[in-house]
């Protein structure tokens, strides 16, 4: 049985992650998305409104799991039993990162290969960063993000707005 896990902040998820959740799902027996716990980062979502997001995204399949996890990827995959960490890329911005991940990961695990899915067309400019960038300053951009996500973003935005002014 192949089990995958694919990783990341996922501050909000996105379309582009729920389409590389679904392409990835149809390779692997079992795929467990990794919320990242403890980021270097600054969320504008708690670790457990990040998993709660991605679960109701993802609820319509069935061999996909949503978890917490902190420290290494690596330890995280092998804890799950995981023997592939599945990316996305996108062309323009993601080939560097995403090499110099890879192999630092195969580096300390030889047993757990990087699969790498190409991001869609349609979701070759969209990142979490530019979903809330554009969406504070007022866009729309419903379309880009899961249905169940856009209505706490907008909360949350419009929280921040209050609370700055
Ligand atoms: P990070 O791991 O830097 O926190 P994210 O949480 O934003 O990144 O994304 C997790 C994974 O999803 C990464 O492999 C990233 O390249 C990929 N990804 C992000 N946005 C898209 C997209 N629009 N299409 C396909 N893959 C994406």
């Amino acid at each position: 049985m192949v089990r995958a896990i694919y990783p990341g902040t996922f501050d909000p998820v996105t379309n582009g992650h729920v389409d590389i959740v679904e392409r990835a799902s149809h390779t692997v027996e079992h795929l467990t998305v990794g919320v990242v716990e403890v980021s270097s980062k600054r969320t504008m979502f708690d670790v457990d409104e990040r998993i709660k997001m991605f679960s109701d995204a993802v609820a319509h399949l069935p061999n996909v799991s949503v978890k917490a996890y902190s420290g290494l990827t690596v330890n995280a995959a092998r804890e799950i039993g995981a023997t592939v960490i599945i990316r996305g890329l996108r062309i323009t911005s993601d080939f560097e990162y995403e090499s110099e991940m890879a192999l630092m990961n195969r580096r300390m695990a030889e047993d757990v290969e990087t699969v790498c899915l190409f991001s869609a067309l349609q979701y070759q400019i969209l990142s979490s960063s530019r979903v809330k960038e554009v969406a504070a300053l007022g866009a729309d951009v419903s379309d880009l993000v899961p249905k169940n996500v856009w209505g706490p973003l907008v909360e949350r935005l419009e929280k921040r707005k209050a609370s700055n002014s």
